[in-house]
């Protein structure tokens, strides 16, 4: 099934663009919960990190690679960040396309709420 983020890896609709490769493409998030929100994708449409497979070996660590340069390009990396990937229902997956969130810029406290 289609999602925007789809949508966006072909052009269709419009985001923020920061990164693009034959692999994966990452764009800011529409409501950033800090001052760096990237989500970056693959540019196939995985719905989520369950469906990965052997097969996208590469486009997983592609995710992680663009995730660290792009920090970097952000001017986060020093001060470090946090690397999201929410997984169906009890993860709060709302878009049903693999993304990876890029957060940072500022202390993000602790990971979970208790
Ligand atoms: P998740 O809860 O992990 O599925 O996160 C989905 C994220 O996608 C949320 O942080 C949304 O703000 C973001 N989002 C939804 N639609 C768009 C869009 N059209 N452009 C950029 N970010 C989006």
């Amino acid at each position: 099934m289609s999602t925007i983020f789809s949508k966006i890896v072909s052009g269709e609709a419009n985001a923020d663009i920061v990164y693009q490769d034959e692999l994966v493409t990452a764009f800011r998030d529409i409501s950033a919960r800090a001052p760096t929100h990237i989500l970056i994708v693959p540019n196939k449409a995985i719905p989520t990190v369950d469906d990965l497979t052997e097969d996208d070996e590469q486009v997983a660590g592609r995710m992680f690679l663009v995730a660290s340069q792009l920090a970097r390009e952000e001017g986060i990396a020093e001060d470090g960040y946090r690397l999201i990937v929410n997984c169906r229902e009890h993860g709060g997956q709302e878009v049903y396309h693999l993304h990876m969130h890029l957060i940072g810029g500022r202390p993000l406290g602790p990971m979970l709420a208790r």
